[in-house]
């Protein structure tokens, strides 16, 4: 048999003791500050006595966080040395996000609830699966006395739902040494359901609010006032106007091209007979990283302007969120062509390296100039009610990952 073989026939074995895994994970809500929870320690805890089983080095890195009972937000790293190859991290997290309506959940979301292949509960996919599938990857080199390519470190860190600066923000900025541009680096935090994606590249993110003021009058007048909505409407049907300023277009992604999509919208006048005299709507952007946020900003308030003077109105545009993508991992980083080969070794598939629209914490480690990717086989049930993962997909990952460990050791 060869290796390859052994190591995936050995991560095959493992389904009950990942059962038992999800199901303790499950049992033990990590929730954030920021969601009315009390942190990630009690998971934390559980996952160091897992880790420990496996004889890891682990290290844990707590972030000062007074809002919690502990004080602190768990990080930790469990590390397994190997031969001369480059260290291959693997970054899952260990918060979760809220339950939403209880009453949308067909069963108890801290419960695991196992319906043939599917295990339902809340952070059996995000991100207990990218925990589960690597731990036992790594799990089977090391039943099997196999030592890895290089040193194997898996990361699991806090606050990556709230925004990371407790979780892997706190380690770039206060343990950068941990890391090393030479670094293997894996996110399984997002993916698509055969696989085949590996993602290299996220869009930049930008929200506006458009607040519109012109004069309230009785609907049967409206000669004496200005109508907020007519503005209103001209600036949300000049939004593709704005797009269309920035045609570039890159393959990486689908779509290809920058989106930017008028969205939510306020309440106006709550009867029919007045002319309103305020209409607020919000624009969602999606902008290629080659793209400054900036300048799509500008192009907007320009826009705007010239409809609101040709109305008569008055505009005031606000940034709710905005964020410029640090620049994209190489389609040619070894971490991409080795995750690659592991991934046609165990499924078949040609991998492709593609960019998404929404954003990952493999963002943080790109600023740093170290380049991440993110993947996983994962189910679109994120943050959902009953979300779900699928046992064929964590065993799946594991092979995947038991191959990339030893891939420098062909
Ligand atoms: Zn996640």
């Amino acid at each position: 048999m060869s290796l390859a073989e052994k190591l995936t026939k050995q991560a095959a074995s493992y389904s009950g003791q990942m059962l038992e895994m999800q199901k303790q994970f499950t049992g033990t809500p990590a929730l954030g500050p920021q969601n009315q929870g009390q942190g990630e320690l009690d998971k934390a805890l559980l996952a160091e006595k897992w880790l420990t089983e496996l004889g890891l080095e682990i290290t844990r890195y707590d972030a000062p966080d007074s809002r919690v009972e502990c004080g602190f937000r768990p990080n930790l790293t469990a590390c397994l040395s190997g031969g001369d190859g480059p260290t291959i991290w693997v970054l899952s997290h260990l918060d979760v996000v809220p339950t939403g309506p209880l009453d949308l959940w067909e069963s108890d979301p801290w419960q695991v609830r196992v319906d043939g292949d599917k295990l339902y509960g809340r952070g059996v996919l995000d991100d207990q699966a990218g925990i589960v599938s690597s731990y036992f990857g790594l799990k089977a080199l090391i039943d099997l006395g196999i030592k890895p390519a290089g040193k194997v470190g898996l990361i699991l860190v806090s606050d990556e739902e709230t925004g990371s600066e407790y979780g892997l923000g706190y380690l770039l900025e206060n343990h950068a040494e941990i890391f090393s541009a030479d670094d293997l680096i894996v996110v399984p935090d997002s993916g698509e359901a055969d696989g085949g994606l590996i993602e290299i590249s996220e869009k930049s993110i930008l929200w506006l609010k458009v607040d519109v003021y012109g004069t309230q009058i009785h609907a049967s007048t409206p000669e004496k006032g200005k109508n907020a909505l007519y503005a209103s409407a001209r600036m949300i049907r000049a939004t593709y106007e704005v797009r269309d300023q920035f045609p570039q277009k890159d393959d990486l992604f689908s779509p290809p091209g920058s989106t930017m999509e008028p969205t939510k919208k306020e309440a106006g006048v709550p009867n029919v007979n007045t002319v309103p005299g305020q209409d607020t709507f919000y624009v969602d952007c999606r902008i290629l990283p080659g793209i400054k946020v900036d300048e799509v900003e500008k192009a907007f308030r320009v826009k705007f302007q010239a409809i609101a003077e040709e109305e008569g109105v008055r505009v005031e545009v606000e940034r709710v969120q905005g964020y410029q993508s640090p620049p994209a991992t190489s389609a040619d980083a070894p971490v991409v062509t080795a995750l690659a080969k592991a991934i046609k070794a165990v499924t078949g598939l040609e991998a492709r390296a593609g960019g998404i629209g929404g954003g990952s914490v493999a963002a943080l480690f790109r600023e740093k100039g170290l380049p991440a990717a993110v993947w996983a086989t994962f189910q679109d049930t994120a943050h959902t009610p009953n979300e779900f993962c699928l046992m064929s997909d964590l065993v799946q990952d594991a092979k995947i990952f038991a191959l990339l460990f030893t891939a420098q050791a062909d």
